[in-house]
């Protein structure tokens, strides 16, 4: 029988291309998601891509009559939590916010996934809860330490979700901590759709591309690395989204135990430079780039990659696409839809 799969948030940049992969995978898909960070057109391509019928609910993760009404109108399988808030710098100003939509969105959607009798989750959290690392790669018993309100809240709900599996009979959770996920689904017709100015390297660099910002500023190009620049763990969002779907078969299979909550990393274990991005965009645009060095940003951590063992091991899942196909597919979705969504 179709398993049916709820994405909180599932309209937004990761969520539509988990709700593609998750149909083409033969799940039936419910998304509920309140359209702060997203529209509905997003789904409306996934359904066309798809040929598939995905339900979408407009709610707020922290109603609970909204969950209720979602949990008694489907019959939820597993639920996806991307549901949040996730700019770092906001989260500094605003940390009630943060632990707000974050953590009480979270709570409250457990509470009703638990009244309801649905007891399989797979959670959105970050690699930023490992901090600032001194070493690579990052396996998921290194110790966390997250630095700011973003990072701690996906800590908590971590924990909330570990101490609730081991309490409720059935209960089995997967944390995935994300890396860096860039790039778009190759049609081109779902991909990333920030409000305003981005903060991030990869749709920073598709507004200079678009020439919609006059250049891309280098924060800061003397770190201790090869060519001075930051090293992050860059990770195509169609690798990461079939990620979710072996994470939901995994926990819909006798492989996982019940009461059981796993950290698992998902990188491509590759750290690349933000100058090695450049050319990579610069490849994949045809044209030059232009940039400029600026200051060190406050918090950023010199270099980090991860060790994704256990999710090879557990789930059966390892990224396939490298840094190339990421820009390409990213300026492939920024160059056909330079407004994204019209929203
Ligand atoms: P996104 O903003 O595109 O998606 C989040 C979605 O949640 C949006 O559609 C938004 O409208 C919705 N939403 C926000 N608050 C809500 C609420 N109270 N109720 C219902 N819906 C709500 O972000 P994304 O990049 O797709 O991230 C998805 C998840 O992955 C987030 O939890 C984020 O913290 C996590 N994550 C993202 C990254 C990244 O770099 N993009 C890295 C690690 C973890
Ligand atoms: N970065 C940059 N210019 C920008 C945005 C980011 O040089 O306009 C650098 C940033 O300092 C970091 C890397 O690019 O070293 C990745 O930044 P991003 O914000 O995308 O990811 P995060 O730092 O949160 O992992």
């Amino acid at each position: 029988m179709t398993k049916t799969i709820l994405a909180t948030g599932g309209a937004g940049y990761i969520g539509s291309h988990i709700c593609y992969e998750l149909l083409a995978a033969g799940y039936q898909v419910v998304v509920l998601d309140d359209f702060s960070n997203s529209s509905a057109e997003s789904i409306k391509r996934v359904a066309r891509l798809t040929n598939g019928a995905p339900v979408l609910i407009k709610g707020d993760v922290r109603d609970a009559a909204i969950l209720d009404h979602v949990f008694s109108e489907n019959r939820i399988d597993a639920v996806i939590h991307l549901a949040g808030v996730k700019a770092v710098g906001e989260s500094v100003q605003n940390p009630q916010k943060y632990y707000d939509i974050n953590v009480s969105g979270s709570v409250n959607l457990f509470g009703s996934m638990q009244r309801h009798g649905v007891s399989n989750v797979v959670f959105s959290s970050s690699a930023t809860v490992y901090g600032i690392p001194e070493i690579s790669p990052l396996t998921e018993d290194m110790p966390a330490n997250p630095l700011n309100p973003y990072g701690q809240t996906k800590l908590m709900v971590e924990n909330i979700l570990r101490d609730m599996t081991a309490a409720n009979p059935h209960w089995r959770s997967l944390l995935l901590r994300y890396f860096n996920p860039v790039g778009a689904h190759a049609s081109g017709q779902i991909g990333e759709d920030p409000n305003g100015i981005p903060d991030n390297l990869f749709p920073y660099i598709a507004m200079v591309a678009n020439k919609k910002q006059p250049k891309l500023n280098v924060f800061g190009d003397d770190y201790d690395t090869a060519d001075g620049t930051c090293i992050r763990d860059y990770i195509h969002v169609v690798d990461l989204a079939r990620g979710h779907v072996k994470a939901v078969d995994y926990l819909l299979s006798d492989r996982a135990t019940d009461n059981s909550a796993e950290m698992v990393n998902l990188g491509t274990d590759q750290g690349s430079s933000v100058f090695q991005v450049l050319k990579a965009w610069e490849a994949a645009c045809g044209f030059e780039i232009p940039y400029r060095i600026a200051p060190r940003r406050a918090g950023d951590a010199p270099a980090y990659y991860a060790d994704s063992r256990r999710a090879k091991a557990l789930l059966g899942w390892q990224a396939e696409y490298d840094l190339a196909r990421m820009c390409a597919d990213h300026w492939h979705w920024q160059s056909k839809n330079p407004d994204g969504y019209g929203k």
